[in-house]
């Protein structure tokens, strides 16, 4: 089935060989609720509790082209969920810190991918609209999240030059975004394609 899912993906316009083996490398049906458990490998997104959502595998896929992880980078991914986007970040090399402001997300995220081993992602519990100054600068951010505008912490903690932020940007409707930061006060913007996201919400939920 995750091999179908590959080739779907593949269909659909996904040609970046790392991310696609490394989705191909790892169970999503390990970070879905058992009822959805046989859709797993659908190119679907998932309610995965709290109103929230696991992100589409082509929008996974397509995130994670845009970053160009390379071996060691310092990630920044914001909106936990159910850890698969952190999990899929960590199999292309990099060092990631994720944060999710829902508590129970957080929580459950935190547990799933120690006991998958996965060693280099940190989950931390938070607002994300804010960042996570205490690891920045990053190397590379992901916002898997419908954020209206695009916050400047976001982009005053990417490295430069050369930290590049993925952000879908919009109210109903998100555009993604490109941002590569060149220069202290430079930033190169390329808007692409559309998507919807849950929403990019300020504050933290403790249960
Ligand atoms: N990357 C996730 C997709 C989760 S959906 C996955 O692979 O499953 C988006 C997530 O962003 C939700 O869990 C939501 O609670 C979280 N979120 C929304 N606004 C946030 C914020 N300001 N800070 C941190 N997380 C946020």
């Amino acid at each position: 089935m995750r091999k179908r899912m590959i080739e779907v993906l593949r269909r659909r316009g996904i040609s970046d060989e790392a991310v696609l083996a490394a989705m191909a490398a790892l169970p999503r049906h390990f970070f879905l609720e058992q009822a959805f458990e046989e859709h797993a490998y659908e190119d679907k997104p998932f309610p995965i509790g709290f109103e929230q959502t696991i992100s589409q595998p082509f929008t996974v896929a397509y995130q994670s082209a845009l970053l160009n992880i390379k071996n060691g980078d310092r990630v920044l991914e914001i909106g936990t969920g159910s850890g698969y986007q952190a999990a899929v970040l960590a199999l292309l090399g990099a060092q990631v810190h994720t944060i999710e402001r829902q508590a129970g997300l957080y929580d459950s995220a935190q547990k799933l991918l120690e006991n998958l081993g996965f060693s280099t992602v940190r989950c931390h519990f938070g607002d994300g609209t804010k960042g996570l100054s205490r690891f920045a600068p990053y190397d590379k951010i992901l916002v898997t999240a419908g954020a209206p505008i695009v916050p400047d912490a976001l982009k005053q903690q990417l490295k430069f030059p050369g930290g590049v932020l993925v952000i879908p940007v919009g109210a109903d409707v998100q555009q993604m975004h490109r941002i590569v930061r060149t220069d202290a006060d430079v930033y190169e913007q390329s808007v692409l394609e559309s998507f919807r996201f849950v929403p990019f919400l300020d504050g933290t939920v403790k249960i």
